[in-house]
């Protein structure tokens, strides 16, 4: 690992443990996720820390995936550390797909301030199961866009929208005649509604997730990202970093709940003794060990594949699937590991195994992800039959 990687995950290490922790007790958090209010906040800190935005440098250029994993690992030790040090989603993704695919005008008027972290972003490709609409198969997108003059007009329906509500900056996906095309808008826009924010197991990014109608939206024909067709393409490039850094940060998170139940296992007497030396205790946190460690080396694998500038598809389906059952599973023995006080609100371990259970479905549901390989099986055992 290079020297630069490790001193900004350890002063990011250093933050979130000294300031952004302490507002886990903040009362600006809530079901839908924590307060604009508390994430500007967080993110002043930040940047008077010099944590904020750590894995894009100031000449623009990211950090290797090897080492962005160690820096957002290190952000995750707090709900609330993504946010403070904007590296959270759907941002961190969505500054990745723009310095990849934008134009350079495009940039500044949205990359630019994201990476300020100024401002928020939502990525607009989930429409409701009721409608038939894109969830785990993208092709079945139904939401429309047709060339009007010097404009597209987009119509549909789309759900789960995380951070739509109080964002600036909206990537929408929608289907020309040529295929899916994404398209930047500046939000809010009175032509995109939200119906309502839905209520999920999750409570860790601002805005919550939201179901919105989009009624003849405009927009511009140079706010189209890349050319028309091309969306599921740029959607691939975002997809293997975005769901890898998704494990980066809740394997910080896990860590951090390892900690709290190690402390508790070690603290709590039953039956004459520590928790600890009951084996049925010591035995689930040794799994855990075993477990998180298991899902750094996947990580750490699946980021060098990607750092070689391949697009790592096969790579990051094993790894998403590998690292979220693992700190799913870690989640659930730290819960059992702590007994009633696993279940409150009392400690972070709770919010940990509701976050990541969410996480076994977005990104891709595990059971997606297993599907695709099975065909890239059969696919390669076609080709070594030929
Ligand atoms: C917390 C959260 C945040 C999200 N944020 C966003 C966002 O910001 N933007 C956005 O566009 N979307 C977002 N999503 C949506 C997410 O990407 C979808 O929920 C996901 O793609 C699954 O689609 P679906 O919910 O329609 O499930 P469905 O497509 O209805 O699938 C349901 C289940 O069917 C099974 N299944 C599906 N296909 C297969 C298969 N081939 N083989 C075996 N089993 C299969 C899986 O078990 C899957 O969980 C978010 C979702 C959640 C929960």
């Amino acid at each position: 690992m290079t020297e630069r990687a490790q001193q900004i995950a350890a002063r990011v290490e250093v933050f979130v443990r000294e300031t952004v922790i302490p507002y886990e007790a903040d009362d600006r958090r809530g079901g839908h996720g924590p307060a604009d209010a508390l994430v500007r906040e967080l993110r002043d800190k930040a940047r008077a820390a010099g944590v904020l935005t750590p894995h894009i440098l100031p000449d623009g250029s990211h950090l290797t995936q090897r080492e962005t994993a160690i820096v957002l690992r290190r952000s995750g030790l707090s709900p609330l550390g993504p946010l403070a040090c904007n590296t959270a989603a759907p941002d961190e993704g969505n500054m990745y797909l723009l310095g990849k695919v934008a134009s350079a005008e495009q940039k500044v008027r949205f990359l630019d301030p994201l990476v300020a972290g100024t401002v928020r972003s939502a990525f607009f490709m989930t429409e409701p199961a009721e409608d038939g609409g894109a969830g785990s198969d993208p092709s079945m997108m139904q939401t429309t866009c047709r060339l009007d003059g010097n404009h597209w007009v987009i119509n549909g329906r789309k759900k789960f929208i995380t951070g739509a509500e109080g964002a600036s900056v909206g990537i929408v996906m929608a289907k020309s005649d040529d295929g899916a095309c994404m398209f930047l808008v500046d939000l809010p826009d009175p032509a995109i509604r939200t119906a309502r924010v839905i209520d999920t197991i999750d409570s860790s990014m601002p805005g919550g997730h939201a179901e919105i109608d989009i009624v003849d939206l405009r927009v511009p024909a140079d706010q189209m990202l890349g050319a028309s067709g091309e969306g599921f393409k740029y959607a691939q490039i975002r997809l293997s970093p975005a769901r890898l850094s998704h494990c980066m940060r809740w394997l910080g998170l896990a860590t951090r709940a390892q900690e709290i139940a190690c402390g508790y296992a070690n603290r709590r007497h039953a039956f004459g003794k520590p928790l600890i030396d009951h084996e049925g205790v010591g035995f689930m946190l040794a799994d855990n060990l075993i477990d998180l460690q298991q899902a750094e080396l996947m990580i750490d694998w699946c980021a060098g594949v990607l750092d070689t500038g391949s697009l790592g598809t096969a790579e990051s389906s094993m790894a998403k699937v590998a690292v979220s059952e693992a700190l799913f599973r870690v989640a659930d023995r730290c819960v059992q590991v702590m007994g009633g006080t696993g279940v409150s609100g009392d400690t972070i371990v709770e919010q940990a195994f509701r976050e990541i259970r969410a996480f076994r479905i977005y990104d891709g549901p595990s059971e997606v992800h297993r599907w695709s390989l099975a065909k890239k099986i059969k696919r390669d055992w076609k080709a070594a039959q030929a």
